[in-house]
């Protein structure tokens, strides 16, 4: 690849992003950056990297993401009822499920646009295995009794597991 095709896609990709910027803006609330390259956690699992998608542009399940039709329902978190239901608060915050993240998200205080989340593959994994171990903004009635697995299968630094497990497909392959 020559200089000159690097610079030109390099300026391409400005352009690109500028427009977008311009035309289709994202929502003020969301604060993520723009970016044509998928976000690493779109190497997980379908199901998981949806959580994690729907939570990020504020349009999932969490009672402070509600959808038109719902804008009266309480945002208050239904597992404690402390706070608002949101994206940082259910990953964070909520002591309801505080076992999990303790055990898992030890290396985790932000997941905002400025996370490791971006560059850590082990910290995606620590995620992915505590949304699935609190079934965090899962569809309501999909899973009411909680947590839905038993720790040994959710625990990425678990000697009975293997973590690249948790990928649904080319678990060879980087994310
Ligand atoms: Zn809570």
């Amino acid at each position: 690849m020559t200089n000159a095709y690097k610079a030109l896609k390099g300026r391409t990709i400005l352009l690109l992003l500028e427009e977008w910027r311009c035309h289709a803006p994202p929502p003020p609330y969301y604060t993520f950056p723009l970016s044509l390259t998928p976000h690493p956690f779109m190497g997980l699992g379908k199901f998981i990297a949806g959580r994690i998608h729907q939570m990020r542009a504020q349009k999932s399940y969490l009672t402070a993401h509600p959808s038109w039709s719902e804008v009266n329902k309480p945002k208050y978190c239904p597992r404690c009822g402390e706070e608002e239901e949101t994206f940082s608060y259910v990953i964070l915050c909520c002591q309801s499920t505080s076992y999990y993240r303790e055990c898992l998200l030890q290396g985790l205080s932000d997941v905002g646009p400025d996370s490791p989340l971006c560059t850590s593959k082990d910290l995606l994994l620590a995620l992915a295995a505590f949304i699935r171990a609190t079934a965090t903004n899962y569809p309501p009635d999909m899973f009411p009794s909680l947590p839905p697995s038993p720790a040994s299968m959710v625990f990425p630094s678990s000697p009975t597991s293997h973590p690249l497990g948790l990928f649904s497909s080319s678990p060879t392959q980087a994310i």
